[in-house]
Formats: structure tokens, sequence, C-alpha cells
């Protein structure tokens, strides 16, 4: 079993709603889903940043199996989501992103990326990941994730929703 890190983000439709149902989705497929953070309101960034805010999670589990078919697992939950995507990086009723697969580095762009290139720039990534497990270490960057909000480049609005999470 392989310790993983996912996150987790919608802003369309019953936000907490789908992100309650995607976890549930994912404990059936085999993902053993042991932590899951506070659901987090944040201010989209990135490109197309008129859009409704988000809620986010971050989750660790243990998954058996590799990185590949647990990205097949997270994109199967997208799509039983009936996650739509008109506008690249637009408005989207689930989002599923591996952050961490153990240890691994996968560097095979543009299918799987691990750990996800962007963490050190969410903070919507690293603030629930504090929450979560703040001693966690990056495998390429070598840094705790307490050591990457604090340097972190991103200023953007994270703030504990006040709905009740999972
Ligand atoms: P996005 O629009 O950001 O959700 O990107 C989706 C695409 O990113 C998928 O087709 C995945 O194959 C690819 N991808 C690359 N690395 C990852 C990762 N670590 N987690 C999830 N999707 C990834």
């Amino acid at each position: 079993m392989t310790r993983v890190f996912l996150g987790l983000g919608s802003n369309l439709g019953d936000r907490c709603g789908n992100l309650r149902a995607a976890i549930d989705l994912l404990r059936r497929s085999a993902v053993d889903v042991d932590r899951v953070s506070s659901f987090y309101e944040t201010e989209p960034v990135g490109p197309v940043a008129d859009q409704p805010a988000f809620l986010n999670c971050t989750l660790s589990a243990r998954y058996g199996g590799s990185a590949e078919a647990l990205l097949t697992v997270t994109k199967g939950v997208e799509e039983q989501l009936g996650r739509e995507r008109t506008v690249a990086k637009g408005p989207r009723t689930i989002d599923l992103d591996i952050l961490y697969y153990g240890d691994a580095v996968i560097d095979d762009p543009p299918a799987l990326s691990v750990p996800h290139p962007s963490i050190p720039e969410r903070r919507f990534v690293l603030v629930p990941m504090n929450e979560i497990e703040p001693g966690w270490s990056h495998p390429a960057l070598g840094r705790t994730q307490r050591e990457l909000l604090e340097s972190t480049a991103d200023t953007s609005g994270v703030s504990l929703w006040e709905g009740e999470g999972e």
C-alpha cells in the first residue's frame, strides 16, 4: 500500500455535496481514505480568475495500485460526477489531482506528473495539506508542506469554510 495525497476542488453546483460524493466514490474504488482536511473556500487562481469561488480540500489515503491506476480512478470519479468543462481551467463540478504518490517522482507530461507540479504555488493545496500532514516532505524539493507554505509566492485567499466539512 502506498501513502497518497489527493487534492479536490469544486466551484459549480452543490460544491460541498460534490466533494463529499467524490470522497465516497474514491472509498468505493479501493482508495482507503484516512484523513480529510476541512473544506476551504478559495479564490480562483490561474488564467480564468473571473469564475465562482472554489471549495477545496486535501486527503490522505492508502492505495494498492500504481499511480497510473490511481489516475484512472480519479478520472473515473470526475466522469461519474459529470465534470463538464467548456473553458479550459474554468468552472468544474469536481477536479481531482494526485498531489503525492508516496515518494515517487513521475515525469510523464502531459499524462502524469507527480508530485503535482503546481503544489508550491497553490495556497489552496498547501493550507489543507498543512492541516493534515505539515511534516510531509516533497520528494523532489526536499521541503515539508510547512516550509512550502511559508515560502509560497501565492497570496490568494483561502479561508475555512463555514459549512460542515466531511
Ligand atoms: P486538469 O485540467 O488540471 O484537471 O488536468 C487534467 C489532466 O492532467 C489529466 O488528463 C491528467 O492526465 C493530467 N495530469 C498530469 N498530472 C496529473 C496529476 N498529478 N493529477 C491529476 N491529473 C494529472
